[in-house]
């Protein structure tokens, strides 16, 4: 047993720490695609004071040190590209207190989906927060690290942009507090009137500190929810039918899939409208207004909505969805893997068009979910092939066409969301040079022994 081992176990007590092989092999990979590689030690902390005795020990000893949530983003980001510490933030999952009136619930750092959306149905369902479509063991702030997207993302823009304080640890061991919380008991704005300080621990995927408290806005949870089917074959129609539904901002997600099978959809663009009501007639209403802007295409044919039948309702309103998940199983044995750039809705036409191009130049099968993020102030557009995890081949083709797909995005104006390291070298490239330097500044300020999560946001 090594002195960094004794002193992980004199923090969290031995039984949560681990220098094992199995356990470091199985903490060496996330399920998408980037190679794995051995921590040395998992550690799992319960309270904020063991992360800040943990981060004090990993500064002293510049041992590297990777928070993890559910594990669950699929480019390599909790993957110790320089082993070290593998926080697994899992017994961190309480609810720490929640506001009704002023409509926010606190969470520590590693507090999963699935608990707040049970908590919250159990005991406040009138209340309801941003669910994305991951696993349920995602974590609340893992998602918001990495500007994750939920049901409410057309409403109320990125996850992350719902987030109303932080607590931080920094690599150095202070606990800082962010937002209305640093001045006040009170947990409701992430910054403003103040600046806003979350920019210096969202986005940055765990390198600069470890976040063990997150306060989150809810939002009404309405007495009914629906959705709506619309089908055009008219690529170049997307965008501005997702601009007119945008446009009549009462749409609760706006979601456009597209995939070569079942045969029924190929060729067509599926949209999925969903709507929310307290009474019937408030759907119906947003029914009419969802009809009316798109009433144009109907009458020239190129577009339409189509009946969804009440069987196939509750898997198409579930929350998280389970598409994505029965689409990995497609290929038996396999995983799925997406690139999902963040780009203006405009370019759905083009971005459609290159991944069926990739799919069939590398023989793999493709879907895709773009998702209108903020009332169509962009879009998620998720390139997504999957690959069998027993054909090696099938993984490097998978791999090949997802570069080709970020540099494509990249190429077209887009930014690539949640970037492997690779992928995060390509975005440093074209960084304006004063804004890569701002970031290394900052990054040198808050970890000055670079521990945290090496090897992300690491220009080569
Ligand atoms: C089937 C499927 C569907 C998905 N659908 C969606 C979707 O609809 N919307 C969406 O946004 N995503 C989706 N995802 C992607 C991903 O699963 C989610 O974004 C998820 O929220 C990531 O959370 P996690 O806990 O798994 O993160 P992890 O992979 O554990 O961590 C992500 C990043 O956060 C950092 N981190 C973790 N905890 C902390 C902490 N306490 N402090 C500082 N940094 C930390 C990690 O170091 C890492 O860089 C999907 C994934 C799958 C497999």
């Amino acid at each position: 047993m090594s002195d960094t081992y004794d002193a992980l176990a004199k923090i969290v007590g031995k039984d949560y720490v681990s220098d094992r092989k199995e356990e470091r092999y199985f903490y060496a990979r996330d399920p998408g695609l980037m190679p794995p590689h051995d921590p040395d030690y998992v550690v799992m902390p319960k309270t904020t004071e063991q992360v800040q005795e943990i981060l004090k020990l990993a500064n002293r000893e510049k041992v590297p040190v990777v928070p993890k949530g559910g594990g669950l983003s699929l480019t390599g980001l909790v993957i110790a590209q320089k082993g070290g510490i593998l926080l697994d933030m899992k017994r961190m999952g309480e609810i720490v207190e929640l506001n009704e009136k002023a409509r926010y619930v606190v969470v520590e750092g590693g507090t999963t989906q699935g608990t707040l959306k049970s908590y919250l149905i159990k005991h406040y369902p009138h209340l309801r927060h941003s669910i994305p479509d991951s696993p349920p063991i995602a974590t609340i702030v893992a998602n918001a690290v990495i500007h994750g997207q939920g049901r409410l993302t057309q409403q109320h823009g990125f996850n992350s942009d719902m987030v109303s304080g932080l607590e931080v640890v920094l690599p150095t061991g202070e606990i800082c507090r962010i937002g209305s919380c640093a001045v006040s008991p009170y947990w409701f704005s992430k910054g403003p009137p103040m600046p806003d300080l979350t920019g210096l621990f969202l986005g940055w995927f765990g390198t600069t500190g470890v976040i063990t408290k997150l306060g989150l806005k809810l939002y009404p949870c309405k007495k009914a929810r629906d959705v709506m089917m619309y089908l055009t074959d008219k690529v170049e129609l997307v965008p501005e039918i997702l601009r007119k539904l945008g446009h009549t901002e009462m749409m609760e997600d706006i979601v456009v899939s597209a995939q070569p099978v079942p045969l029924r959809f190929k060729g067509n663009f599926t949209i999925l409208v969903f709507i929310t009501g307290d009474t019937e007639e408030e759907l119906e209403f947003k029914r009419k207004m969802a009809w009316d802007t798109l009433w144009e295409y109907f009458e020239s044919r190129d577009g339409g909505f189509v009946s969804v039948t009440p069987d196939m309702k509750p898997s198409i309103l579930a929350m998280p969805s389970k598409d994505t998940t029965r689409f990995a199983d497609v290929s038996k044995g396999g995983g799925f893997e997406y690139s999902g750039p963040i780009a203006p809705i405009d370019k759905y036409p083009q971005y459609f068009k290159k991944l069926e191009e990739l799919a069939s130049k590398y023989k793999l099968f493709y879907s895709s979910a773009a998702r209108c993020i903020d009332g169509g102030h962009c879009m998620m557009f998720s390139f997504s092939y999957t690959f069998n995890r027993a054909d090696p081949d099938s993984m490097e083709r998978a791999k090949t066409a997802l570069d080709e797909a970020a540099e494509f995005a990249l190429e077209q104006g887009g930014v690539i969301w949640k970037p492997n390291i690779d992928e995060q070298q390509m975005v440093m490239e074209r960084m304006d040079p004063n804004t890569l330097n701002l970031m290394k500044k900052l990054k040198e300020l808050l970890d000055p022994n670079g521990i945290m999560n090496p090897g992300n946001w690491e220009a080569k």
